[in-house]
């Protein structure tokens, strides 16, 4: 009793939900008899094209767990169909025990409040038990509420993306790619991303949102925002960090190649905003600045020069992406010393 015990706080010892899930598969194989191996994947990207993601697998053999990056390209990544054993799980919604060769598989469904999210994998040498599979029940019941809280002081209770508070500890995560307790899967990552991954910050923000206030009421505004996060969601990739910062202006965190493919992904956001029909608004515009993040770079720095790149697209006449390296680089904007921490925030 007391292992489960010592399992279920370090579980939930971390806010870092990389970690739980390494943490959530570590706990259950050494809690579960005989040699097991047991692994989390998760469906990530569009409906239609979703993929699954590894998100901590430990085979019976394994020291520590692997994991896929964190910006692994999504279309490297198996597809749903793929693995029919953990769809039919996921369309289901509930646990499926199955024997392949000398195994016993069983795949847990993991929910969130509003959706099944992915699923747990167990493979056994005996079939697992009903009071082995009570156990893992509870300890995935235990590990879906404290990611209900971590969602609820992590993200913005409107649009459901992240919100400012957790942006500086993401950014700095992102971008030193601290290594996780998880071994990242055949780097296949670096084949495509290439081997000095870069970083891009983006600052959107709504053009001529007051009006949309003023003109319809707070609430149908609110539902622009609401909508506006959807479309990030579908713009954008499933691994690019979305936040909302305040109000109707939004921050986009990713990691590509160059800045052309950086400009392309925000250039293509702000054509599906222009091209989406608001219900009883209508059309709407946003101003997008970006720049690259650079080595030593400060949260605020960065978020401080796509900002002044947000500023420059407004003056310009707005519904435009801009780069702030670009307009230095024109003569347009004039390179800023680094301001600190302290004077942004
Ligand atoms: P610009 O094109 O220059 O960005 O013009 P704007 O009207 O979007 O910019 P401004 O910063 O003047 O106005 C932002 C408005 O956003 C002010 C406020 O009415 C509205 N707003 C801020 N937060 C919220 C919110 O949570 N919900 C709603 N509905 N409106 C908000
Ligand atoms: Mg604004
Ligand atoms: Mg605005």
């Amino acid at each position: 009793m007391s292992v489960v015990v010592d399992h279920l706080a370090e579980l939930t010892g971390f806010r870092d939900r990389d970690v739980m899930d390494v943490t959530l598969v570590t706990a259950l194989r050494d809690l579960l008899s005989g040699p097991v191996a047991v692994a989390i994947y998760r469906c990530v990207g569009e409906p239609g094209e979703q993929r699954w993601l590894t998100r901590a697998r430990l085979n019976v053999a394994d020291a520590v767990a692997t994991a896929d990056s964190l910006w692994v390209d999504p279309e490297t990544l198996p597809r749903l169909a793929d693995h029919p054993r953990r769809l039919e799980c996921l369309t289901q919604r509930s646990v499926l025990q199955q024997r392949e060769g000398s195994e016993w598989i069983t795949t847990f469904p993991l929910a969130t409040e509003r959706e099944i999210v992915g699923v747990l994998e167990l493979h056994s040498a005996r079939r697992l038990n009903a009071e082995a599979q009570r156990m893992v029940a509870s300890v995935l019941r235990i590990y879906h509420n404290f990611q209900g809280l971590l969602d609820y002081s992590e993200r913005d209770t409107l649009t459901g993306l992240l919100n400012r508070k957790t942006f500086d500890e993401s950014f700095l995560k992102a971008v030193s790619e601290l290594p996780l307790r998880a071994q990242t899967l055949a780097c296949q990552d670096r084949r495509h991303v290439g081997v000095h991954p870069r970083y891009w910050l983006g600052v959107i923000d709504i053009d001529n949102f007051k009006s949309i206030n003023d003109r319809f009421g707070h609430l149908i505004g609110d539902e622009v925002l609401l909508l506006l996060s959807r479309l990030m969601r579908s713009s954008f990739r499933f691994n690019d960090l979305l936040y909302r910062f305040g109000g109707e202006e939004f921050v986009v965190l990713m990691r590509c190649e160059d800045e052309a493919d950086a400009a392309h992904a925000f250039e293509r956001f702000r054509l599906n905003t222009e091209e989406y029909a608001f219900p009883q608004v209508g059309r709407l515009t946003v101003s997008i600045g970006f720049t690259q993040i650079r080595a030593g770079d400060s949260p605020a720095a960065a978020f401080e020069r796509a900002d002044k790149a947000v500023y420059h697209a407004k003056g310009a006449g707005r519904n435009q992406v801009q780069s702030h390296a670009t307009l230095v680089a024109q003569g347009s904007m004039i390179e800023a010393r680094q301001l600190s921490d302290v004077e942004l925030f």
